[in-house]
């Protein structure tokens, strides 16, 4: 175990995870949160085979299981009926599946295992700069005094400031497009298998993905709703589309989602989401170590984020032994394939899904649609989606 306790910034899936995985270690953590009453609220996730396991290993898969739904395959089509991707995990292997969740579901369990394991949670309590030296690291926060702690974690989100701190090459790009997303109660019937998507090129796009339910006593399943837009059309789309009209342009791509449509009344159901692209050259600074999408945010295109913030939080606590800048020096090496690979593989890929363009989309329906039928490229597909791959011809991260 390394010397003396670790702060960690951002109560988020990375943070809250890690600080689970490091507690279990008999690591002193505090976490400390910006927002004064979080609440269990976000966007419907699809956990992967990996993120699961990492589940699995902090004894919360079972309960995440009956909260969310078993995803056996993705589907999306034009709205002339060509098929552009048809994946099925059970083609990776017999037994796997993805997992359809709230965002609000994994939190809750997560939170309730943070306070069963005693870890010091400090709410409405935001970062706003560090200084490290010799013998550990200063936090600043706002409206409280410095904290003085051995490490520093920053699991603070994709526009977190704080990472600029650290004496890393980096960036974090705006991506130029995002999304309006709700969770809606699933109408009888409704199909509750699979993620279904429809794409008129990459300029419209429309997701829905069955996430059951918000908590266990929750009588109503959900499915999560999608609608890909523009940064430009996004900002004050209420005034310029209204609900009325985007409700029409679901409808229009994707027929299939009026029953679904019916749940949504009040355009405050939707929210917006905004996400950036994260490059950091290493992961660690010292006493110093950006994760989740601190570390490397990505379109949500792949279903990778929540997923690898549960892997960073799962492997850092492998590394936590000895002296924190070791430790976070062999996270940042045990991590590296990986997260090239994930970080490589959303910025070609999101284009042919969230675009303008004209070629991306065109390769995308030759590629998934036609090519996704020969068993290696299925296969490689497949694997990239479960979140397995370290490199683009070979490589499978071992959990
Ligand atoms: C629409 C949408 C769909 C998605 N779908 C999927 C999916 O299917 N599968 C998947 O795996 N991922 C998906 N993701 C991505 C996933 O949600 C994120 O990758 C994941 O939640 C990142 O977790 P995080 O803890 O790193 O960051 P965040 O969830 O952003 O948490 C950061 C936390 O830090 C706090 N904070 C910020 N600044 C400060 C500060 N200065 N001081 C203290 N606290 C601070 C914030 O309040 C927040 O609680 C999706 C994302 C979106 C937007």
């Amino acid at each position: 175990m390394p010397e003396a306790g670790v702060a960690i910034v951002g109560a988020g899936v990375a943070g809250a995870a890690a600080a689970i995985r490091l507690a279990e270690r008999g690591v002193p953590v505090d976490l400390y949160e910006a927002v004064p009453e979080p609440r269990p609220i976000g966007a419907g996730l699809l956990l992967q085979p990996t993120g699961q396991r990492v589940l699995a290993a902090m004894g919360l898969l079972d309960e995440a299981l009956a909260l969310g739904t078993r995803v056996d395959r993705l589907f999306g089509d034009t709205p002339s009926g060509r098929a552009v991707l048809d994946m099925s995990y059970r083609r990776f292997h017999p037994e796997a599946y993805g997992l359809g969740i709230q965002r609000g579901a994994l939190m809750g369990m997560l939170w309730r295992r943070l306070r069963e394991l005693g870890v010091r949670w400090h709410c409405g309590a935001a970062a706003q700069g560090f200084e490290q030296d010799a013998d550990g690291v200063t936090l600043r926060l706002a409206h409280r005094e410095p904290a003085r702690h051995a490490a520093l974690i920053l699991a603070n989100g994709s526009f977190s400031r704080l990472r600029e701190g650290m004496r890393v090459a980096q960036h974090g790009r705006p991506f130029p497009w995002g999304a309006v997303w709700t969770v809606l109660p699933a109408p009888p019937g409704f199909p509750q298998i699979e993620l279904r998507q429809r794409f008129r090129s990459a300029s419209q796009m429309i997701g829905l993905m069955p996430v059951g339910k918000a908590h266990a006593e929750d009588a109503e399943r959900g499915i999560n709703l999608f609608w890909s837009l523009p940064l430009a059309e996004l900002d004050g789309w209420q005034e310029r589309t209204g609900l009325d009209r985007l409700k029409q342009q679901m409808a229009t791509l994707f027929p299939e989602v009026s029953p679904l449509l019916t749940g949504l009344r009040d355009s405050t159901q939707l929210r917006e989401a905004r996400y950036a692209d994260v490059w950091m050259s290493r992961w660690h600074d010292g006493r110093v170590l950006a994760i989740g999408d601190c570390a490397h945010g990505m379109s949500p295109q792949l279903g990778q984020g929540a997923n690898m913030a549960l892997i960073d939080a799962h492997e850092l606590a492998c590394e936590a032994a000895g002296d924190w800048p070791g430790v976070f020096e062999r996270y940042s090496r045990r991590r590296r394939a990986h997260l090239r690979f994930y970080g490589q593989a959303s910025k070609r890929l999101t284009p042919m899904f969230q675009s303008h363009a004209v070629v991306a989309p065109w390769l995308r329906d030759r590629f998934f649609g036609w090519g996704g039928r020969l068993p290696y490229i299925h296969q490689q597909s497949i694997a990239t989606l479960a979140g397995v791959k370290t490199g683009w011809l070979w490589g499978r991260l071992k959990l």
